[in-house]
């Protein structure tokens, strides 16, 4: 299998330098908050899959959704107005989920790039509607993380994801993001920072001129890109900021929706209502792939209320509202709140934080610890604290594989060591990828 996986599997994301091994490490099988490879090594899933699997991998009810699903209607399309019964529920339920948020209306699709594309899309097509022809413009947050399509490469906040596709949409423009660790103010204060980064966003509007803005995306925590948690009154800072310029403020919650930053949204988390939210991943907790923009009331009703015809939404894809993706959908949010996965995301995030801040006092390999707000948190590498010269890739890729074999799968990107476990981690699970990687880190001196 091995030799196979080398031979016919392109890897394009695993650098052999950064990633387990090369080739990857094969997983054959999950249950619970565990992961087995090809040679019966079993793991706490430090990742969560893919920062989605945040009720692990044994879900029985969300297996017999599915099965059930299967046998009575394994597809019928949403696309030209005909519908499921399953995604008519499924946007009741999500609509009483993200009321709280101001969202009530779903768009399907079929995973986290697709609702970034759409979002940004009909953002567009809501000034459009409304006679602002000329807010085309979108703003978004340096060192996000946006999906794949290309105009999420193009609001990408990491120009490591941009540059290699350019010309990429023009239009997109990229503000400081509130890293206290780097950035061009060398201010480590959080909130001295956000004010820092709020004015730079000012100033970034009057120089493109606001009537030509048409939306503003952040990540509520930004994920990919390191975990960076802004200070509180970032994000708040950032919806004032566009209510004032008429600007729309899409929240990509792909991540940080259902429960990762111990809030049932990231959004909320800040007491923010964004107009569109991005949401994928964990809404059927890697079951199928699936996804969803929530529509603020506002915004729906510009479309709704539209009689020129410019209302009508020209995208949506073959796998939009799958019944089944629906089946699964409908089945983890209810186990999501049945286990208020939310509040034990916090506790574990806690432990977690402490744990790694602990691992700080013992390593100087550790820069930064960054987390504080649920089950999100990095370690960022360094071989010179003083000149936070990032550590190498032999390194920290020696570090991954240590914490591997001594029990935790965690994910590296760049110089950082990233944490993202299902949210129904257990406590003793948690003091596992903690010793795990404590031994990662003893490995290399
Ligand atoms: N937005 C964010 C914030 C993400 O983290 C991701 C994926 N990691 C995406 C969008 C893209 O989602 P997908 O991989 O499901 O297309």
């Amino acid at each position: 299998l091995k030799e196979h996986n080398a031979r016919h599997l392109w890897h394009p994301m695993a650098h052999p330098a950064d990633s387990l091994a090369n080739p990857p490490d094969i997983i054959v099988e999950g249950e619970g908050v565990h992961i087995t490879d090809v040679d019966g090594h079993r793991t706490v899933d430090g990742v969560g899959g893919l920062w989605n699997v945040n009720l692990g991998y044994s879900c029985q009810p969300v297996k017999d959704a599915i099965a059930a699903q299967l046998d009575r209607l394994p597809y019928y399309s949403i696309f030209r107005g005909t519908t499921n019964d399953n995604v008519i529920e499924l946007a009741e339920r999500l609509r009483d989920f993200f009321a709280p948020d101001g969202l009530t209306r779903a768009f399907y699709t079929s995973g986290g790039s697709d609702s970034v594309e759409i979002a940004l899309r009909l953002a567009r097509q809501y000034h459009k509607i409304r006679g602002e022809a000329g807010r085309v413009k979108y703003l978004s947050v340096k060192k996000g993380y946006h999906g794949t399509h290309t105009l999420g490469a193009s609001v990408n906040g990491n120009a490591n994801f941009r540059t290699q596709y350019e010309p990429l949409m023009p239009g997109c423009y990229h503000v400081p993001s509130p890293y206290t660790y780097r950035n061009p103010f060398g201010e480590t204060d959080h909130e001295k920072l956000a004010q820092l980064c709020l004015s730079a966003i000012e100033d970034e509007i009057k120089f493109q001129d606001p009537s030509t803005i048409a939306a503003f995306i952040m990540e509520p925590v930004l994920g990919a890109g390191g975990v960076i948690p802004p200070h509180e009154s970032f994000m708040p800072g950032v919806r004032e900021i566009c209510d004032k310029h008429g600007i729309l403020l899409i929240a990509d919650e792909v991540i940080t929706a259902f429960g990762r930053t111990g809030d049932w949204s990231g959004s909320r988390h800040w007491g923010v209502k964004p107009d569109l939210m991005c949401t994928a991943k964990a809404i059927t907790n890697g079951y199928f792939p699936f996804g969803a923009v929530m529509i603020s009331e506002g915004v729906a009703e510009v479309f709704e209320q539209d009689t020129s015809g410019k209302g009508a939404i020209g995208s949506g894809y073959t796998y939009s509202g799958h019944p089944v993706g629906a089946a699964a959908a409908i089945a983890c949010l209810a186990e999501t709140e049945r286990l208020n996965v939310k509040d034990n995301a916090a506790a574990r995030g806690k432990q977690l934080f402490d744990g790694l801040n602990a691992l700080k006092d013992k390593y100087d390999l550790i820069g930064d610890v960054r987390g504080g707000h649920g089950l999100m948190l990095a370690l960022e590498l360094v071989s010179d604290q003083g000149a936070k010269t990032p550590i190498d890739k032999k390194t920290i890729g020696a570090i991954h594989r240590a914490t591997y074999e001594a029990g935790a799968m965690v994910r590296v990107s760049g110089n950082n060591i990233i944490l993202s476990p299902p949210l129904v981690l257990p406590e003793a699970d948690a003091r596992t990828i903690l010793s795990a990687l404590d031994a990662g880190f003893a490995s290399v001196g």
